[in-house]
């Protein structure tokens, strides 16, 4: 049996669709959610994870650093419910990689402060007290012991679960190829079939087989790379570091593995691995990490986050219709997620959105 129509239909099974999608149909509604490919497999586990609204947010960016504090508070009991997502809250470091670097980290730290996160000044020798493996070149850094991190693998495969013992229906395999307005509700087209739904809600990150979006998305290449763990505790905490010349990385640790990120690369919706992408990755880490020159690499893959031109979350509605958008999570969709989920129920139920997710509402004057 085939269900072709809901109350509620949500477009792309990523982090975004999957979190909105769970909450609507543990409020009992019915909801089908249709997934080009399988689910979660666009940016939502090409990503490492963390949890980091201390090290995320950069000066001009005050209502997405709010929004990432209180999603970041809401992670504990959010997951709660779900079960085991691979959850460490273990805080992060941040580090200037040579003399040069340390001013930039410096005013970094006094902006969080002044933004009252909790963030602490750590000297080398500090650092490498808490981080045995660290080269003898790293300077100084800081700490924010309240950012964690979870495995996006995990995350994903609970909101599935939770999802489908809700009532939800899953279609993967499935891409939206255009969304018709057939009043009082829409039609969906996919390349086998029709869907019928009153409320329709986009989350379809960078869009795949064509489906128009009246904004637009540039994609964001992330390629990563991971490595064996040497041992348990070998990386307590994820790391993020900050060169001049070489830019952003980090490492992020997991059970098995260590993730080691990422590029930041406007390339269009090309998810290609390119040696001068994994080489960066690799310089970085290696000179963070001098020891990690033995470890076996595990895998090497790329991913596309969905930004939107202000590079903030994106939240829009057609006036007059049950049509909505939610687009731009860019480089914080795992963080957001708590905040996504409960945020767009409340505004698809209720009419209205929390005040922390208001800034990133658009109005019709921005659509195309
Ligand atoms: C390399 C990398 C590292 C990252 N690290 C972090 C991190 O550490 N912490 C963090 O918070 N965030 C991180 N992110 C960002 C995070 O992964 C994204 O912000 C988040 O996944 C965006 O969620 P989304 O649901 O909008 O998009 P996605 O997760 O990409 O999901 C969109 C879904 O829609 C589907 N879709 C597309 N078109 C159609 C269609 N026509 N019909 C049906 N379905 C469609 C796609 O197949 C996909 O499954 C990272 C991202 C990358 C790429």
């Amino acid at each position: 049996m085939h269900d072709k129509a809901a109350e509620f239909i949500v477009v792309g099974a990523g982090a975004a669709g999957l979190g909105i999608a769970w909450h609507l149909a543990d409020k009992g509604k019915k909801v089908i959610l249709l997934e080009a490919k399988e689910p979660g497999g666009g940016a939502m586990t090409a990503s490492a994870g963390m949890l980091s609204p201390a090290y995320e947010a950069e000066y001009e960016e005050l209502p997405l650093l709010r929004a990432m504090l209180e999603s970041r508070q809401r992670y504990p009991e959010w997951i709660a419910y779900l079960g085991d997502v691979g959850y460490e809250d273990s805080g992060t470091y941040e580090l200037a990689l040579t003399p040069e670097d340390v001013p930039y980290v410096r005013r970094r730290y006094e902006f969080e402060r002044q933004q009252g996160l909790e963030v602490e000044w750590m000297e080398g020798t500090e650092l490498r007290k808490r981080l045995p493996h660290l080269s003898t070149r790293i300077p100084a850094g800081t700490y924010a012991p309240q950012d964690g991190h979870v495995i996006p693998e995990m995350l994903k495969a609970r909101l599935i679960e939770a999802f489908l013992s809700t009532g939800g229906i899953l279609y993967a395999q499935t891409p939206v190829l255009r969304i018709e307005h057939r009043p009082p509700g829409f039609i969906l087209h996919t390349p086998y079939t029709i869907y019928q739904a009153e409320t329709v809600i986009v989350c379809v990150g960078v869009p795949l087989e064509g489906l128009e979006l009246p904004f637009r998305v540039y994609p964001v290449r992330g390629q990563m790379v991971s490595v064996e763990n040497p041992a348990f505790g070998w990386l307590p905490a994820p790391v993020r570091y900050y060169n001049r010349m070489m830019g952003y990385g980090y490492a992020v640790p997991k059970k098995t593995y260590i993730i080691l990120g990422g590029t930041t690369e406007e390339k269009g919706a090309d998810p290609s691995l390119t040696l001068g992408g994994v080489m960066d990755i690799l310089r970085r880490a290696y000179y963070v990490f001098p020891d990690l020159y033995e470890v076996r690499i595990v895998r090497m893959w790329a991913g596309l986050r969905p930004a939107t031109a202000s590079r903030t979350p994106f939240l829009a509605h057609e006036p007059g219709t049950r049509l909505f958008f939610v687009n731009g999570l860019y480089r914080n969709g795992i963080l957001l997620l708590p905040l996504i989920a409960e945020g767009v129920t409340q505004w698809v139920l209720e009419g209205n959105l929390p005040p922390s997710l208001q800034p990133f509402y658009q109005d019709r004057s921005l659509l195309r």
